[in-house]
């Protein structure tokens, strides 16, 4: 089962240079600013418990500061440049900036307050300035140019290749070649995007926390089960509603208790709560989105593009917005065909209650629920028990690291955490430490929707750095005493987050700019996809699926049907995440001076010339709650988890018939992919990876859209 992740890298890194390097200890630095120096943990791990609200502001400006100086005598340096004073150099600028990013952005997404927002606000046009005064430097372009001119010259291996074509198509794509007049104004379109987009994510969340849905009778809540109420009495306990019950909002349009909430009025209020994000009111984002796509289609336009997607596509594996959409809309009928079909029989089973009503968006999770049970006679519910999130975590995620790559994961209880949820551990190899990896699993307000995976420490072996990578999540904390039990969803999330985390953990490249995840859009949800793929795997749910109160192992009947339900619902999930696609490329394939204002009349309009308005599947997002493009790194990005799953699907379907959960399985998806971040070209590694390029069927398979029936 393959489900669309909320935002799974965070949009933090805006700077190229996300770079640490040894840097000569700032005289002038506060002797209390933990930021001012390396950490002195292992890993280079973030001193957390040091770590205060005053310190980031001086961070910044200090970062800042040292690195314009770095910048400056790189390009004072007389001679003809070299690799080693140029690119290595801006490779190992900006520590401290680094340093202060990491965390700062982080927390914005992970743990933000009132105090970090306006830091956020103020210093997110200060780092778009600080970019553009960098990736904007006449001189400094002049010598990465002058090494691209003489590439053939320089006797650089291929990841030296690799890195310096990167800077010079980041310098390009920045403006570096445009006369002066046009790049002061780049500057101010940077600018003014950098705070609209700030702005979007603080209205978002704000939007969110108040569209959560009070409850005052608890017979409304019939159907949750006795862990979700409790949830729900403590959720309003915390916003001083004592008495009441809460049913917090996750990012997308579909809300998980929709599926089980019996009394239908409370599911049209929640799903409405949901709809209206965004929508009117102090927290309204429908203000900012056509100002922002106006931007985003001007500075395409003076970088010498038709609009915003033609030049993020240009640099991706897709390379045309048309490429993207054709995949997209190739899918449509099929997706909307079997949407339809899935409805038809939910209707029937609503025709013969006693009062029939024609289904609502709000009825459909609910509905479906009925349709599985009576089709594969099974209880989303009954899965709960053996999906405890420890166990999960354990002999789920980390076996398979363990099984595929030989890593090992242990507790680390001696290091400071950014909040009392997360926790980190230590991994190895062979007996060998290799990297730290953190987690921080529950929902809470101060923490966006979704599920990511960030880097606190880019790695890299040219700076002698080891991956530190985070997870984040936003499954339900359970009340004290239980452990969490997850949704079969949740499980897959957790799985793909992971796989996320793995691309970090396991690089093994020389460059900052190139390690890790640093790759293309629609390249970096392969791995992330490719490891979902393991959770339903027979012999992993044997492994980690046991009741968390008897130990007993997940009944083979239950594995069946887990298996026999993949395809369950396809035809929903393939449809709205194909509208918030469509959308995405429908905001960004607007010319400059063509956006309209009206959001909601273009957003019914777009969904309905590429035929998915379907009155009972609203998109995963609308526009005004569509963080990934509005508040993220995912504008005219979004279609990449299609992209992406067309490759893991094909890659998935190669390893089954190669042997499975094999050592070797590994070894060659590590070698080939995992560890070699941007080094190459996305679509040759994939080949060479594959031995062939990737064909569709098994994903058209694996959402049941081959053909008719199921
Ligand atoms: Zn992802």
């Amino acid at each position: 089962m393959t489900v669309f992740r909320s935002l799974c890298l965070p949009s933090v890194l805006l700077l190229v240079f996300t770079v640490n390097a040894q840097q000569p200890a700032a005289p002038a630095a506060p002797a209390d600013n933990p930021f001012f120096t390396k950490s002195p943990l292992p890993y280079e791990a973030p001193p957390f418990d040091q770590i205060r609200l005053e310190h980031y502001a001086p961070a910044f400006a200090e970062g800042m500061r040292l690195q314009l100086a770095e910048i400056a005598a790189i390009t004072a340096l007389p001679g003809t440049p070299t690799f080693a004073d140029t690119i290595e150099a801006i490779e190992r600028s900006g520590a401290l900036l680094s340093r202060v990013s990491a965390v700062f952005f982080a927390m914005t997404q992970a743990h933000t307050n009132d105090a970090l927002q306006a830091i956020q606000r103020d210093v997110a046009p200060k780092l778009a300035a600080h970019r553009d005064a960098i990736m904007l430097d006449p001189a400094l372009f002049r010598r990465v140019a002058s090494l691209f001119e003489r590439r053939d010259q320089l006797s650089l291996d291929a990841e030296q290749h690799a890195v310096l074509d990167r800077y010079h198509r980041d310098f390009v794509r920045a403006g570096a070649q445009l006369d002066a007049p046009t790049q002061q104004k780049l500057r101010e379109l940077n600018q003014e995007l950098s705070k609209l987009t700030t702005e979007f994510q603080r209205l978002l969340l704000a939007a969110n926390k108040e569209g959560a849905v009070v409850v005052d009778d608890v017979v409304q809540l019939a159907g949750l089960s006795d862990a979700e109420r409790e949830a729900a009495a403590a959720a309003a306990k915390e916003r001083k509603l004592e008495g009441k019950w809460l049913l917090s909002l996750r990012n997308t349009t579909q809300q998980p208790q929709l599926a089980s909430l019996q009394d239908r009025a409370l599911r049209e209020r929640l799903l409405a709560a949901a709809v209206a994000r965004g929508v009117g009111g102090a927290n309204a984002t429908t203000p900012l989105l056509p100002r922002i796509a106006e931007l985003r289609a001007e500075r395409a336009k003076l970088l010498g593009f038709a609009t915003h997607a033609d030049y993020v596509l240009d640099d991706q594996m897709a390379k045309t917005p048309d490429r993207a959409k054709k995949l997209l809309t190739d899918l449509v009928p099929a997706a909307t065909a079997r949407a339809r079909a899935e409805a038809a029989k939910m209707q029937a089973i609503v025709d013969k209650l006693q009062q029939p009503f024609p289904l609502g968006p709000h009825d459909w999770q609910f509905y479906a629920e009925q349709v599985r049970k009576a089709e594969f006679d099974l209880d989303s519910e009954q899965l709960k028990p053996y999906f405890a999130l420890d166990r999960v975590l354990q002999d789920g995620v980390f076996f398979m690291a363990k099984e595929l790559y030989g890593l090992e994961f242990r507790p680390r209880t001696d290091l400071p955490l950014h909040h009392p949820d997360a926790q980190v551990f230590e991994v190895f190899e062979a007996g060998k430490p290799l990297a730290l990896f953190y987690v921080d699993f529950f929902q809470r307000d101060s923490k966006a929707g979704g599920a990511w995976m960030n880097s606190f420490v880019q790695p890299s072996l040219l700076l002698g750095k080891r991956p530190v990578v985070c997870n984040t999540c936003n499954f339900q904390k359970p009340v004290a005493g239980q452990p969490a039990l997850l949704s079969l969803d949740d499980v897959s999330t957790l799985f793909h987050e992971f796989g996320h985390a793995l691309h970090g953990l396991l690089s093994e490249v020389r460059y900052p700019r190139l390690s890790g995840t640093s790759v293309p859009r629609d390249f970096v949800e392969l791995p992330s996809q490719f490891h979902e793929h393991w959770a339903t795997e027979p012999a992993m749910l044997q492994r980690y699926a046991r009741h968390w109160q008897t130990g007993e192992v997940i009944p083979a009947a239950l594995i069946e049907k887990i298996r026999a339900m993949r395809t369950f619902d396809q035809g929903y999930a393939t449809t709205e995440y194909l509208a918030s696609a469509l959308l995405d490329l429908a905001w960004h394939t607007l010319p400059a001076g063509s956006v309209p204002q009206d959001v909601e009349a273009f957003e019914k309009q777009t969904l309905e010339a590429a035929g998915v308005a379907l009155a009972t599947v609203p998109p995963r997002y609308r526009s005004t709650y569509f963080r990934h493009v509005w508040g993220g790194g995912y504008a005219a990005g979004y279609y990449a988890y299609m992209w992406a799953e067309v490759l893991d699907q094909d890659a998935f379907a190669f390893v089954l018939l190669n042997g499975g959960m094999t050592k070797q399985n590994g070894q060659r998806f590590r070698e080939m992919i995992l560890s070699r971040g941007g080094i190459g070209d996305a679509a040759a590694m994939y080949r060479a990876y594959r031995g062939a390029d990737p064909v569709i069927e098994p994903l058209l398979k694996a959402r049941g859209l081959l053909g008719p029936g199921k």
